[in-house]
């Protein structure tokens, strides 16, 4: 276990030992016991953005995207309309989703390092009174590029139009507070800046919303609305619930409070994403992000032009050396990714700057 390679991607990502550990208990889904850890789960989640009074936390089988989906089916009404504002692959996502369930969508699409700003969504919004609601990722994890959502979340409130966000890769390390964020529905995942072991999704919805859900949803196993309405009837799960991955999410919010909950996850990411790019800008390796827009999330960097540097090869070299790193997801240009989230620090980003310094070396790419 201990020479297990350190993930640098943003989920699935490194875990600790106790949260692995909390995995070898086999758990009954209609025992109370489970039941209250599920109960228990989704008051921690919400009190990180201070939404019990405002929101529900519906918990759902699958990886994050399957939480998105559902958030958009049961919350969108078949004749509603979304602006879908995209800066990266998680954007485009959103407007596929749209179209695959068969809602009418718009998009706005900015370039991959311009965040989409509150002047663009007040412009677009006053264009088209159909709009019934807007899609938004906040950290836009294909590039690390951090959208402004408090500004963009009063626009749209002043519209009178209800914002559906996307946190899965800020999450419990970027601060969102729902008493002074308006959102209908926030969408993240176990296995991101909560550390957990990737399998299930969460969305906070609105209570209002929700409740007025019923019947908008196109899927059986989709509908947040029935979801929930059945989680607070019986305090089970719908269907069979990804046991493991609850028991290792519960011990993993345990961690996340002893550490010091959001400011101390934040401040610890934040440090990761410093050592990294400047230990990386010590090499020559260039963001493709400027700082002011760029969250301490994932980082991407431009490849080096050096025609002996291959993706591949440099994966598998810094692989050896213990390290995981991510693919670029960008079309333009040629680049890789570090995430700067997970069980690893300040020390464990140096060790993989210094990997990434030795092969790059070895490999005799000259240009940095
Ligand atoms: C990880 C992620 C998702 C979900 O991806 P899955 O592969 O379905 O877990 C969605 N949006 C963003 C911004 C993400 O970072």
């Amino acid at each position: 276990m201990s020479n297990a390679p350190i993930l640098l991607t943003p989920g699935p990502l490194t875990t600790s030992l106790r949260t692995r550990q909390a995995m070898l208990v086999d758990w009954g889904s209609w025992d109370r016991d489970f039941n209250q850890l599920t109960a228990s789960l989704c008051e921690q989640l919400l009190a990180i953005i201070d939404g019990a009074a405002s929101h529900h936390c519906v918990p759902l089988q699958g990886s994050g995207t399957f939480a998105v989906e559902a958030a958009i089916g049961t919350l969108v009404p078949r004749d509603g309309k979304v602006l879908v504002l995209i800066n990266g692959a998680y954007g485009q996502r959103l407007a596929k989703i749209c179209k695959v369930l068969g809602r009418a969508y718009s998009t706005f699409e900015t370039a991959e390092d311009q965040p989409t700003t509150a002047a663009d969504v007040d412009r677009l919004l006053a264009a088209d009174p159909a709009v019934t609601h807007v899609a938004l990722i906040h950290c836009e994890t294909s590039t690390g590029i951090l959208n402004p959502l408090p500004e963009i979340a009063q626009v749209i409130k002043r519209h009178g139009k209800r914002l559906i966000i996307d946190a899965m890769s800020s999450f419990g390390a970027l601060p969102i507070d729902a008493r002074q964020v308006p959102f209908e529905a926030l969408i993240a995942a176990s296995g991101k800046c909560l550390e957990g072991v990737p399998g299930m999704g969460f969305v906070f919805a609105e209570k209002t919303a929700l409740a007025a859900a019923e019947g908008n949803a196109h899927s059986l196993a989709m509908d947040l609305q029935d979801q929930h309405a059945y989680m607070a009837k019986t305090g089970q799960w719908r269907f069979t619930p990804p046991t493991h991955v609850v028991a290792a999410l519960h011990e993993a919010l345990l961690q996340y409070n002893e550490e010091g909950g959001l400011p101390a996850r934040h401040q610890r990411y934040a440090d990761n994403c410093k050592t990294l790019l400047d230990g990386m800008a010590k090499l020559g390796l260039r963001s493709f992000l400027p700082a002011e827009i760029q969250a301490p999330i994932i980082v991407t960097f431009h490849a080096p032009k050096d025609p002996r540097y291959q993706f591949k090869d440099f994966y598998e070299r810094v692989k050896a050396k213990g390290f995981i790193l991510y693919p670029g997801k960008l079309t333009q240009v040629e680049t890789f990714r570090v995430g700067c989230i997970g069980v690893v620090g300040a020390a464990g980003m140096q060790a993989a700057v210094n990997a990434v310094a030795d092969v790059l070396r070895e490999m005799e790419v000259l240009d940095i």
